[in-house]
């Protein structure tokens, strides 16, 4: 169901590749084939040894929360989601991404464990939902 929320926009291939892989549910980092680096977001040079020689890695979907911030007043189009918890998660591969986490501000802290939940991606809505993990 489209929804009124914006989508990012691509201004290189890679982006577009890396929002329609979201967008099916396959959350990739990118892979230095040349030095097995791993990063996020994707671009064509390596930033550790600049070859252009990577893949699309799938991830886990686990991370641990390295920050993360309450939004109690967001602009128009979000203020049905409220209060909306954004973080910034530390992936088990490595590579750190940004996305929500679907819990109370209360519920949250620095060194969470979150799982990256991916039932709700579709090409009108890749904004990335994490849930905790429970011990
Ligand atoms: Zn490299």
């Amino acid at each position: 169901m489209p929804t009124n929320k914006p989508i990012p926009t691509s201004t290189t291939e890679y982006e577009h590749q890396y929002w329609q892989r979201v967008a099916n549910g396959d959350v990739c980092i990118a892979h230095c084939q040349a030095c097995d680096h791993v990063y996020h977001p994707p671009r064509r040079y390596c930033p550790d040894c600049y070859s252009d020689e990577w893949e699309f890695e799938p991830i886990a979907g686990t991370g641990t929360v390295y920050g993360y911030t309450s939004i109690h007043r967001p602009t128009e189009r979000f203020a049905s989601d409220t209060p909306i918890v954004s973080a910034i998660i530390t992936l088990d591969e490595g590579p750190r991404l940004m996305g929500r986490v679907a819990c109370d501000s209360e519920a949250i802290a620095v060194g969470t464990r979150v799982r990256l939940d991916t039932s709700g991606l579709s090409s009108d809505n890749v904004r990335l939902t994490f849930e905790l993990l429970t011990k």
